[in-house]
């Protein structure tokens, strides 16, 4: 197994809040994870940490090996260039069409005039690219779409094939699926399972529904208070009952 992140007793704190203490664990290459746990329990800080959007206050994270506080801007680049992040909204230019977004996935990499070239004049060469990527999620003919137009399920598609576009090994996603119905959100859950395991990519999601991380996460990994409450393939019925209780339910009865 090639581990991809290594957090090591990681803490992060914004002024007087602490967002995550002592989390210790590793990702491996092509690992599917849940991240669970109410709101407020460091979820998104920790994502965040993961593509070094946030730095630790204390701890080490390595990432492809590398200590991300030791690396130089241009190293720290290129690590966030490999790692696609899927914001809760997806983050799609709705007026744009689809193989635009798609280009947005390359912009940290891309220098702005051959962007602005790719953008309005793209080669052949990488139409036939984006046009086979979305061949791999199922919309191969939404190319030249306007992205507005295209349904709720085919804009989550057009965001997961802008990851791959970006070349990404990981990609991470910040509750993508809160705003959805189920049923979608498992489409979107099962086609992010199909390229992690043709494509060997890491995801890792935090995820509300605790019903589709259960069933459908071989790793799920649970958050409370900021600390690291458990890290399993399958939670017991009494771990999670005690990730969502508040504190003052924990009051044990007299
Ligand atoms: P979750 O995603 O699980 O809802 P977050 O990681 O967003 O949790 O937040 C964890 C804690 O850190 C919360 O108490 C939140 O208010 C706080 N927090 C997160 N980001 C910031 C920030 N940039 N500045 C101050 N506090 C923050
Ligand atoms: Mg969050």
């Amino acid at each position: 197994m090639v581990v991809v992140f290594q957090l090591d007793h990681i803490s992060k704190a914004f002024q007087q809040t602490q967002a995550l203490s002592d989390v210790s664990l590793d990702i491996d290459k092509g690992e599917m994870v849940a991240l669970i746990g109410p709101s407020g329990s460091g979820k998104t800080t920790l994502l965040k940490l993961l593509n070094a959007q946030h730095m630790p206050t204390s701890g080490r994270l390595a990432v492809d090996g590398a200590d991300i506080e030791s690396l130089s801007r241009s190293s720290l680049k290129q690590v966030r260039q490999q790692i696609a992040y899927i914001p809760q909204d997806l983050g799609l230019v709705p007026n744009l069409k689809v193989f635009q977004n798609i280009l947005l996935g390359k912009i940290g990499s891309t220098a702005s005039w051959s962007l602005i070239r790719q953008f309005f004049f793209p080669t052949q060469a990488e139409l036939t690219a984006i046009h086979s990527i979305l061949e791999d999620v199922g919309i191969p003919e939404k190319l030249y779409q306007q992205t507005s137009s295209l349904s709720g399920g085919q804009q989550q598609r057009v965001a997961v094939a802008r990851a791959l576009y970006q070349n990404a090994h990981t990609i991470l996603a910040d509750e993508p699926v809160s705003a959805v119905d189920p049923a979608r959100a498992r489409s979107l859950v099962t086609l992010l399972s199909e390229i992690s395991a043709e494509k060997n990519i890491s995801v890792i999601m935090s995820i509300h529904n605790t019903d589709i991380a259960t069933a459908m996460f071989p790793r799920i990994i649970g958050l409370k208070s900021g600390h690291l409450a458990f890290d399993t393939a399958s939670p017991t019925e009494e771990a999670m009952a005690d990730l969502y209780l508040i504190p003052d339910q924990q009051i044990t009865e007299a």
